[in-house]
């Protein structure tokens, strides 16, 4: 209790103390923006390290970096991570508080054990959040702005949609606050989470221990989650660990050279095109005339579903990763 109390009460000063000139939000500290608001010098400082030793290097003949692919993604993730602070504090810590409040089956008090358990449930609700969001359109639309580079290095970590909470990433946590933990402990889990996960998005490493990659999400399985290639679409989606992926039948090895980025690519360098185009797209779909039950499907179908029957022609546009590519000979 007293190192993770500590380290809360820490945390929190210190957060308090850095957003007093800019308004002070304090003392409801949205937790998982806070951390990874802190932690951005050394984002940067790996992100200027990898560009040093990676900028002129090339794979499959493409750039490892390009400036203006990494400035759409720090312009994403700068806009996201004060958006994100906002709809946080406004209405998902309030929901989350909520229920910890009103219907909450124990009381867990946090002790370095229990934090590890936190940690491992917070891991399998990030495979489920990630996973719906590959499989269910809805979730897609949001999801979709992370994998919109095609090069594959440290900033790519910071493309995030502006719409994660409106989309509803934040429910799949709700169970960790239902059990027991405390809103804020839970939301501090996954910011460790997702600050772990900036770092394997690089193709600085090859393959690490096998013991390693046996256990951990690492920089070879997350290559492979951003590919677009048939082999790996839609797989690999643990956060710190890939022992989910393993249990429930969606790892993959990294094999064949990684082509990174949408099936269908969205070519835009407009931050608020590239946070909408899906939405806009699933909107589309649902207001062509017909069935109401197939329209309103577009929005709980997998991101390739398509309407049966002749309209489906009309369907080609969006942004799905398992449709057939335009420049994939075999689909011509
Ligand atoms: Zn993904
Ligand atoms: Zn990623």
């Amino acid at each position: 209790m007293s190192l993770l109390a500590n380290l809360s009460d820490l945390l929190s000063a210190y957060i308090a103390s850095s957003i007093q000139p800019f308004g002070g939000v304090d003392p409801h500290v949205d937790w998982r923006d806070a951390f990874l608001m802190l932690l951005s010098p050394l984002f940067f400082a790996v992100v200027v390290a990898e560009w040093l030793r990676m900028r002129g290097e090339k794979r499959q003949g493409k750039r490892v970096y390009d400036w203006r692919d990494s400035l759409d993604s720090m312009v994403l993730g700068g806009v996201y991570t004060w958006v994100d602070v906002v709809l946080v504090l406004v209405f998902v810590l309030p929901a989350m508080n909520w229920l910890y409040a009103h219907h909450r089956l124990a009381s867990i008090e946090l002790t370095p054990l229990s934090f590890a358990a936190l940690y491992l449930g917070v891991e399998f609700c990030y495979y489920w959040f990630h996973r719906a969001s590959h499989r269910i359109r809805w979730f897609w639309c949001a999801h979709v702005v992370h994998h919109g580079s095609e090069h594959m290095n440290f900033t790519a970590a910071m493309r995030q949609s502006w719409l994660y909470s409106f989309a509803g990433n934040w429910l799949f946590y709700l169970p960790m606050v239902w059990i027991g933990f405390e809103p804020k402990a839970v939301l501090l889990a996954l910011s460790f989470n997702l600050a772990y996960q900036f770092f394997v998005h690089t193709q600085w490493v090859g393959k690490l221990h096998p013991l390693i990659e046996l256990v951990f999400n690492t920089p070879s399985h997350h290559r492979a989650h951003h590919g677009r290639n048939e082999r790996y679409i839609d797989k690999n989606y643990g956060g710190t660990l890939i022992v989910f992926d393993r249990l429930f039948g969606t790892f993959v090895e990294e094999t064949e050279a990684v082509d990174y980025g949408l099936v269908r690519q969205v070519h835009t360098h407009n931050p608020l095109w590239l946070t909408l185009h899906e939405w806009v797209a699933m909107f589309r779909d649902v207001m062509r005339p017909g069935p109401l039950g197939l329209r309103l499907k577009h929005i709980w179908a997998p991101p390739e579903w398509e309407r049966p029957g002749t309209q489906a022609a009309d369907n080609r546009a969006h942004a799905s990763e398992s449709a057939p590519r335009p420049h994939d000979p075999a689909h011509p």
